[in-house]
């Protein structure tokens, strides 16, 4: 079997066409890492991870942490130990992930590759549609633009959207519903995110305003502090017209403990695929469907297609799109795996040139 053999990191800065974020932060560009793993047989797996805001190290740091955290482990190894390694936190173990996200999304494009699969199917999925809504992180932008990203996203047949809310005047948040509900009609689902803007309390008299100004609410996202349990468990039982979707922020324990606490409705996974895979298994333990948020280069496509109980997966049509020679596409508010072995995602090096940043 073919072994891990050579390596080549880029570093990008991908400017953002408007600025996004949500009530907490605003974001203008994108630092990208673009990893590409050889192995001996020639073929090549891509994986990613993004910073935003803050700069990346320059490349010729990356390259030496790179070098010291996971190239000894990484030089000569099989991609399936990698990919599919199980490891066991602890100690001073614990925090230090074994392998970056993307190293680990890299290990699962060069599997796909050998076994000749489309990611998602060797995940076990076998339909390529996820439900997606459209996600237009729009805290920042004005009502005109904001009007601007919504027509965009029904024109490629979105009907689901989720709306930025937790402004301090609530009034605010109910303009923007209505926007919402004017510009996409009323035939999707309705979902919004407060990034953690409210307290419990606050979360409750939102939700009842927003329901008694006739907005159906489909979930409320991270309404309260990501680690307040016993406040989502309550806000979970008290709050009849939403549900409750968190866990985006939380890493595995802290997911498992939304479960073991009924503190949720629709679990967030998203990231490293196979924890975020456990952490589904888990949710359908509880009989709790999960959600997608945004993955880089929408790669969570195949990981939403492998399982059987994604209510949806968020796209906010970004920048990074511009480096795949094909991305992910989306039609009539579908995302689509793509049908290519591996994940799909071939570099367009005119594009990576095009943002590279080395220093
Ligand atoms: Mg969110």
């Amino acid at each position: 079997m073919s072994k891990i053999s050579d390596y080549q990191i880029h570093r990008l800065r991908i400017p953002l066409r408007m600025p996004i974020g949500d009530s907490q932060v605003i974001f203008t560009e994108h630092w990208m890492t673009l990893l590409e793993l050889r192995t001996d047989d020639g073929a090549a797996g891509v994986g990613f991870e993004i910073q935003q805001g803050l700069p990346t190290p320059a490349l010729a740091q990356t390259i030496e942490r790179f070098e010291y955290a996971h190239w000894p482990s990484l030089q000569g190894s099989d991609p399936a130990g990698v990919a599919l390694g199980i490891h066991r936190p602890r100690g001073g173990n614990v925090g230090a992930a074994p392998h970056s996200l993307a190293v680990e999304t890299a290990a699962w494009d060069l599997l796909a590759k050998r076994a000749d699969l489309p990611l998602y199917q060797l995940l076990g999925g076998g339909d390529p549609r996820v439900r997606a809504y459209g996600s237009t992180l729009d805290f920042h932008l004005s009502d005109d633009e904001y009007r601007g990203r919504l027509t965009e996203f029904r024109e490629m047949g979105f009907q689901s959207v989720k709306v930025k809310i937790g402004h301090p005047d609530p009034a605010w948040d109910l303009r923007r519903l209505g926007i919402a509900r004017e510009v996409m009609g009323n035939d999707g689902d309705l979902m919004v995110d407060a990034n953690e803007a409210w307290s419990p309390k606050e979360a409750m008299l939102r939700l009842d305003l927003y329901a008694r100004e006739g907005f159906e609410i489909f979930w409320i996202e991270d309404p309260i502090t990501r680690d307040d349990y016993a406040g989502y468990a309550a806000l979970r039982s008290e709050i009849p017209t939403a549900r409750i979707n968190t866990g985006e922020y939380l890493g595995f324990s802290g997911k498992r403990r939304l479960l073991e606490s009924d503190a949720v409705d629709v679990l967030n996974i998203h990231g490293h695929i196979n924890q975020s895979r456990f952490a589904a298994h888990l949710a359908g333990d509880y009989g709790i469907p999960v959600s997608l948020g945004n993955t880089i280069m929408e790669i969570g496509v195949h990981l939403a297609a492998s399982l059987p109980e994604c209510l949806y997966l968020e796209f906010s049509d970004l920048a990074w799109n511009e480096i795949a020679v094909e991305p992910v596409r989306f039609r009539d508010g579908f995302a689509i795996a793509p049908d290519r072995p591996g994940h799909g995602i071939e570099l367009n090096l005119a594009a990576v040139e095009k943002f590279s940043q080395p220093a």
